[in-house]
């Protein structure tokens, strides 16, 4: 429907791999990365290992700076100018240690996001990394036939030792929707939530399910109201395993909220200019929304007219 050039401070959005050589020979592309000028985003557990200064560092790191053992866990992520790039796990105990040694810090994901701690088009290639880790970490079983898998195809996908099934990674679709009414916007707050923050509806899409109506089941389900008109304003990638996040912005049929209490701690309308100060951080209650790196702020500048 609209289209822009990247979203202007989203998180995780912007990838500047090449990944197109990973369909030729990703074997190849794994073996070029154990090379010098092999670089990998290395995790310790949950965490990102990070080399360089606090304020402008880098999780791309030098494959031989990691000291990688023959057996070492790699997945084929793409190209950085020329210079192959990989994923790997580290343990979280004594392999974090011992990096740290090495000049290293472990940051989690969402620190790096929101605090900008690397350049924003690396983010997106951390994310590719945490993602395909973690689902490597989860799928050691073939859900055909039960027996173990391993990596195949530089870690694109992993084959059943029994049966031969090929598994691939999934992305898991969230519909996230600015439901409008006019001049309102419908927010709503979980109790996970840090005080007073407020943010836009969000749940999975069903399979068989359009996007269109899981972001009017969503609606209908969690605040009561009937939602007509659904468009598609932006997505993004969110490797907390690893979603997509669609971003939508809906019309409002009817105003009267019918929460679902179980879901929502509270919701109701918000008019224009008490956004505007949730976002700047200025609302006399102490009201915010989430931050500049998620969709949800995103959809509100969007709502606003402050996206250019
Ligand atoms: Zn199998």
């Amino acid at each position: 429907m609209r289209e822009r050039g990247t979203p202007d401070g989203l998180g995780f959005v912007r990838n500047a791999l090449v990944r197109s050589e990973l369909e030729t020979d990703p074997d190849d592309h794994l073996r070029r990365v154990r090379q010098p000028g092999g670089l990998a985003v290395a995790l310790a557990g949950e965490l990102v290992l990070l080399a360089g200064p606090e304020e402008a560092g880098t999780g791309l790191l030098p494959v031989e700076s990691l000291a990688l053992t023959p057996d070492a866990t790699l997945v084929a992520l793409g190209s950085l100018d020329g210079r192959p790039v990989a994923a790997t796990q580290t343990g979280e105990g004594a392999a974090e240690g011992a990096l740290a040694g090495r000049g290293f810090r472990a940051v989690d994901l969402r620190t790096i996001a929101v605090s900008g701690l690397v350049p924003a088009d690396e983010l997106g290639i951390l994310a590719q990394a945490k993602s395909l880790l973690s689902w490597h970490a989860r799928h050691g079983f073939c859900a055909h036939c039960g027996a173990g898998t391993v990596p195949s195809a530089g870690g694109l996908r992993r084959d059943c030792t029994r049966c031969g099934t090929q598994h691939f990674p999934r992305t898991d679709p969230v519909a996230i929707m600015l439901v409008a009414r006019g001049d309102l916007c419908l927010l709503g707050r979980q109790r996970r939530f840090v005080a007073g923050s407020y943010s836009c509806l969000a749940g999975f899409i069903s399979p068989g399910e359009t996007l269109e109506d899981a972001v009017r089941r969503e609606v209908k389900e969690e605040a009561g109201i009937t939602v007509g008109a659904v468009g598609y304003v932006v997505s993004q990638p969110w490797p907390f395993p690893s979603s997509l996040m669609i971003g939508c912005r809906a019309e409002a049929l009817d105003d009267v909220i019918r929460r679902d209490e179980t879901e929502l701690e509270d919701a109701r309308w918000f008019g224009r200019a008490e956004v505007r100060l949730m976002l700047e951080r200025r609302h006399p209650d102490g009201l915010i929304t989430p931050p500049p790196m998620a969709i949800a702020n995103y959809l509100l500048r969007d709502w606003l007219g402050l996206v250019s």
